[in-house]
């Protein structure tokens, strides 16, 4: 039995792209287009703000350190020392901050990324030429973005060849997907880095279906097969999560996911 039997029909209502985003649930790909069709908050951090942003994070780290110092300890970690190695890094002031618009990398996404309606108008990259600071900092991406910052930040120790090297020309989209996805949000970014963190989830999320689809739209556009697609996903996240048994379960995961995505973007005309 169902309430509308004998009489017409409603249409399935679809419930609105940002409130399916704001509960953190992953995006269509004609979701993440018709999101980036509608104008965003146009508010961005100036360079000033960023340059503070960059040298405040050695500090933010340490008090994470400080917070779960008897987990670090549990663990067979020496949190002293970690602390120390990120005290060392207070003293880094090397970041490049510049409009992305007028870099030399932007000429390799901008037709792609004007084509998906994504204005660079505001959106900044923070370039970092020290790969000792990066590989302390940021881990094994090459590149980043942060919902507090929504700025691309970048190890240019890694960017080069550009010209030739799509993979990366896609990192860039990617990191540029996510400020967009940022300035949608809006006056409901607080909101949405609440539910994220809450959540906890990694590639299953809002933020980076959109990213990450974005990426897989750029690759398929650029000429790649969905075979190569898949198999770049598999050494990015191989290199993140390392060969560990333990991490073995979560790359699988996080694969099925990015499968799941390429698959979307691959079914699209
Ligand atoms: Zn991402």
């Amino acid at each position: 039995m169902n309430r509308f039997e004998g009489g017409p029909r409603p249409a399935a209502e679809k419930p609105p792209i940002m409130d399916k985003a704001l509960r953190n649930e992953k995006l269509t790909p004609q979701e993440v287009r018709t999101m980036f069709s509608r104008p965003g908050a146009g508010e961005w951090p100036t360079a000033e703000q960023l340059r503070d942003y960059m040298c405040s994070l050695p500090d933010r780290e340490i008090k994470g350190l400080e917070e779960h110092r008897q987990e670090i300890t549990e663990h067979g970690g020496n949190p002293d020392a970690a602390i120390a190695e990120m005290a060392e890094l207070r003293k880094f002031e090397g970041f490049e901050i510049n409009d992305l618009e007028q870099t030399e990398y932007y000429p390799f996404i901008a037709k792609f990324m004007e084509g998906q309606g994504i204005s660079p108008k505001g959106v900044k990259i923070i370039a970092i030429d020290n790969p000792e600071y990066w590989k302390k900092m940021f881990g094994s991406n090459i590149t980043k973005s942060s919902m507090e910052s929504k700025a691309i930040t970048i190890d240019k120790s890694r960017f080069k060849d550009l010209d030739k090297r799509q993979d990366l020309q896609s990192w860039l989209v990617h990191e540029v997907a996510h400020t967009a996805f940022y300035d949608r949000l809006g006056a409901k970014l607080p909101a949405y880095v609440k539910q994220y963190e809450k959540d906890n989830r990694y590639t299953d999320s809002a933020n980076e279906s959109v990213a990450y689809q974005t990426q897989f739209e750029f690759l398929k556009k650029t000429g790649w097969s969905k075979e190569q697609a898949v198999g770049f996903m598999e050494e990015y996240l191989d290199e993140a999560y390392g060969s560990a048994d333990e991490a073995t379960e979560e790359v699988k995961k996080e694969l099925k996911t990015l499968t799941g995505f390429i698959d979307a973007v691959y079914a699209q005309k």
